[in-house]
């Protein structure tokens, strides 16, 4: 979709250091990390947020899951533990209108509470 940052970053029209890359998927070192690993595992294709997921994603939506795992096990922070987290649209304090399973490790994590 046009003007959306992540499907630039899909497209490859904005430089990223890309982590992992299949058919459906993307994942990539987040611009602005809050934790010590802070990944964002994207569908290649513009999907605004977890509500918009619909009947046939299945497959999308559950790699998009296996890939953090995958990457959390590769990045060292699978033994010690990890969070995975979608934020769903404004309440849910969602920024960027293209789904992103944050994929956030790398130590002891604190509780993500972000003023709006
Ligand atoms: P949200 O608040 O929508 O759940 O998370 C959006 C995330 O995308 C934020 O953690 C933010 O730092 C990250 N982000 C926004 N723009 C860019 C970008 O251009 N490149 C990368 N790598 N991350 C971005
Ligand atoms: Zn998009």
């Amino acid at each position: 979709m046009k003007d959306c940052i992540f499907c630039k970053i899909a497209n490859k029209e904005i430089p990223t250091d890309i982590l992992y890359e299949d058919d459906l998927v993307m994942a990539f070192n987040d611009i602005r990390p809050i934790a010590p690993l802070h990944v964002l595992v994207i569908p290649k294709k513009h999907i605004e947020s977890v509500v918009e997921l619909k009947e046939g994603d299945e497959i999308l939506a559950g790699r998009i899951i296996m890939v953090a795992k995958s990457l959390a096990e590769k990045l060292g922070t699978a033994e010690g533990g990890y969070k995975l987290l979608f934020r769903v649209r404004k309440d849910g304090g969602q920024e960027v209108g293209h789904i992103h399973l944050h994929l956030l490790g790398g130590g002891p994590l604190k509780e993500i509470i972000r003023p709006r």
